[in-house]
């Protein structure tokens, strides 16, 4: 049920989140609050970084080293990939979420 508050069950003052986020001045209480969560703030190029030391070292002779540093490199990389699907999941949730001005309820019509 699109747009119904499933504490109040009504639809009457239900809002689209980002529009009511959207309308709020900063200084309101529920600015930060109800803010759309942030992206995985996630810098690839560390991982990058870790296995061309790899590279290095495996050219330098210390190859078994050398290949750990890319193998926790690679799972490093594996590991941020999966903090930004989260954080785009909850991102993605947030915008088709919904707010009652009745009981300053926030839900997930899609989860209903
Ligand atoms: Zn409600």
């Amino acid at each position: 049920m699109d747009g119904v508050c499933p504490l109040c069950k009504r639809e009457d003052q239900v809002l689209s989140l980002a529009g009511y986020w959207g309308g709020l001045p900063p200084s309101s209480e529920n600015y930060p609050k109800l803010r759309q969560p942030d992206g995985a703030t996630i810098n690839y190029l560390y991982a990058v970084g870790v296995a061309i030391v790899g590279v290095l070292l495996m050219v330098a002779g210390g190859w078994v080293l050398g290949l750990l540093v890319i193998l926790a490199g690679a799972g490093w990389g594996f590991v941020m990939n999966r903090q930004v699907t989260a954080a785009e999941h909850k991102r993605t949730i947030w915008q088709r979420s919904k707010w009652c001005g009745r009981c300053a309820h926030v839900f997930d019509p899609k989860a209903f």
